[in-house]
């Protein structure tokens, strides 16, 4: 069978949550295929590891260390599939390689143009990466909204890859905004025909149309939004909105994606749901509930924690409880009294110095009171700090991340790493391995002696002080192969103190959730 490729596109609106609906298109699909699954991105930065959060949320990292679009979180998540950085494609990475292309004489002294050596690079990076990985199927998401300029070039590329590939091996998919007003009560298809005309001017005519909707689309709506943007009649479904991202493979089943990408190209595969569905149902019907305090830096925009977020969902859905996360600013604590009520506290990655005082203070008290407790890379750093602190006198105990000149710097950057100057991809980023000590709450709760999770950091806890701490009573619970490195802490009195150097949630799924996260859910339900 030829390599299949399904585009996905989003107009009307940005936000409307194109990554979900291409990866619960996989999902469906993916039972008995090899999908891989790749993201355009129009902007110039070449991996959006030096971008701020706040703007463009997590920065997802994967286990070859690549730091990309936090749609590759969904993908792996409803895909079960391990990502790579290069099906990631940013148009600052394209025009790096044709630059580099064009440095090395390669062009032959043709004058280099988007059209065709851009397009070009775009297409053969996508046949390269589906050969490489022998994918039956492909799913490109391009992310923006159509007629977005810095977009363009990436669909001028999907548009010409309709004759590379043959025109039944590749289906378009567009996923637009049907907005009923208040007042007119009415699911209105405006915005979705201009969207698609958008489209069509740039000579894409897309087989399937997803309007996401406050409602399920009416038969008139469909017949309408058919006859209009010239689809089949029964290739325009509902992208319902949800409060749980997991319902949305349930919803495209029942609006009958799969039927409709069958008879395009020719792919069936009855998606075998019942666990996700009982999983979904364990979410949607939650029979205790229990509140965590989320100490961090951006607590505004949820996006920023996404991975966490979800590793709670994947608890829910196998404890059937419901998580109630409760965002604390710690930049100005004056206040501590939210700990009186909440059942744990998680205080998640970061950096730079804002709030971490106030995270150190919250780290105490939870240790004080026997509050469950998860910290996650800056977390356990800030849990060494506390500990040297306030357990081993160690006054003024810092990381010189947050004081240079502090006595007792806990946390330190390896002398290994200290000639790095450069910003973007220089941490020590993806999977590495871990040893775990037996008889530990981390042992028991991986079920395993050696673990590989996710890393995103420059900071270690120094070995000048693996010493005291540990004769403080803080068990090293996970090291690096060699000792060097601490990776998993945990204080053994406690009901549930525990925290790693990694970022487990990245590779949470909803069969398998995070243990370090299932184990602290299970400690807060107590
Ligand atoms: N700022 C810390 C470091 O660089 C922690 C990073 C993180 O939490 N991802 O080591």
């Amino acid at each position: 069978m030829p390599t299949k490729y399904i585009i996905v596109t989003g107009g009307v609106l940005s936000g409307l949550g194109k990554g979900i609906a291409a990866a619960s298109i996989g999902h469906l699909l993916s039972s008995r295929l090899k999908i891989i699954p790749i993201k355009c991105d129009g902007y110039l930065n070449v991996d959006p590891g030096t971008m701020n959060p706040f703007e463009h949320g997590e920065v997802f990292v994967l286990d070859d260390g690549g730091e990309v679009d936090m749609d590759f979180g969904h993908y792996e998540r409803f895909l079960g599939v391990t990502c790579k950085t290069n099906w990631n494609l940013t148009m600052g990475r394209v025009f790096d390689m044709v630059r580099q292309k064009e440095r090395r004489g390669d062009y032959l002294g043709k004058t280099v143009q988007y059209i065709p050596h851009v397009t070009n690079m775009i297409k053969s990076h996508i046949f390269e990466v589906a050969e490489e990985e022998s994918a039956e199927l492909v799913i490109v998401e391009i992310g923006g909204t159509v007629g977005d300029i810095e977009n363009e070039l990436f669909l001028e590329a999907m548009r010409q890859m309709k004759e590379d590939v043959g025109r039944d091996n590749i289906a378009y998919v567009h996923l637009t905004y049907v907005p009923v007003p208040y007042g007119v009560n009415e699911q209105k298809s405006k915005p979705t025909q201009q969207s698609v005309n958008l489209l069509k001017q740039r000579g894409i005519f897309p087989d399937l149309i997803i309007g996401r909707c406050s409602q399920f689309l009416t038969k008139e709506i469909k017949s309408k939004i058919s006859s209009f943007c010239d689809v089949v009649s029964d290739a325009v479904i509902t992208g319902l909105d949800v409060d749980d991202i997991y319902e949305i493979p349930l919803i495209f089943e029942a609006e009958g994606l799969p039927d409709i990408l069958h008879k395009k190209l020719n792919i069936y595969s009855p998606p075998e749901l019942r666990r996700w569905k009982e999983l979904v149902d364990n979410i949607r019907n939650p029979k205790r509930e229990i509140t965590v305090a989320m100490c961090g830096k951006y607590t505004k925009l949820e996006d920023s924690y996404a991975s966490i977020i979800e590793s709670f969902n994947h608890c829910s859905a196998h404890l059937g409880c419901k998580v109630h996360l409760q965002w604390v600013e710690t930049t100005d604590l004056q206040d501590a009294s939210f700990m009186d009520g909440v059942d744990g506290v998680v205080v998640p990655g970061g950096f730079g110095s804002r709030g971490t005082e106030g995270k150190i203070e919250v780290i105490r008290l939870a240790r004080e009171r026997d509050i469950p407790f998860l910290g996650l890379c800056l977390g356990l750093q800030l849990a060494v700090i506390e500990f040297a602190r306030n357990a081993c006198g160690l006054e003024k105990a810092n990381s010189t991340e947050m004081d240079s000149d502090t006595p007792h710097p806990v946390i330190d950057i390896l002398p290994e790493q200290k000639e790095i100057v450069d910003k973007g991809g220089t941490m020590r980023l993806g999977a590495y391995p871990a040893i775990l000590k037996e008889g530990t709450l981390t042992h028991s709760l991986y079920e395993a002696s050696e673990v590989s999770e996710r890393h995103r950091h420059r900071y270690e806890v120094n070995p000048e002080y693996h010493d005291i701490l540990q004769e403080k009573g803080m068990v090293f619970s996970g090291c690096s192969r060699d000792g060097r490195l601490v990776e998993f802490i945990e204080l053994p009195q406690m009901k549930y103190f525990v925290a790693t150097q990694a970022h487990p949630e990245l590779k949470s799924r909803m069969e398998f959730p995070a243990p370090l996260f299932y184990g602290f859910v299970k400690a807060c339900l107590g």
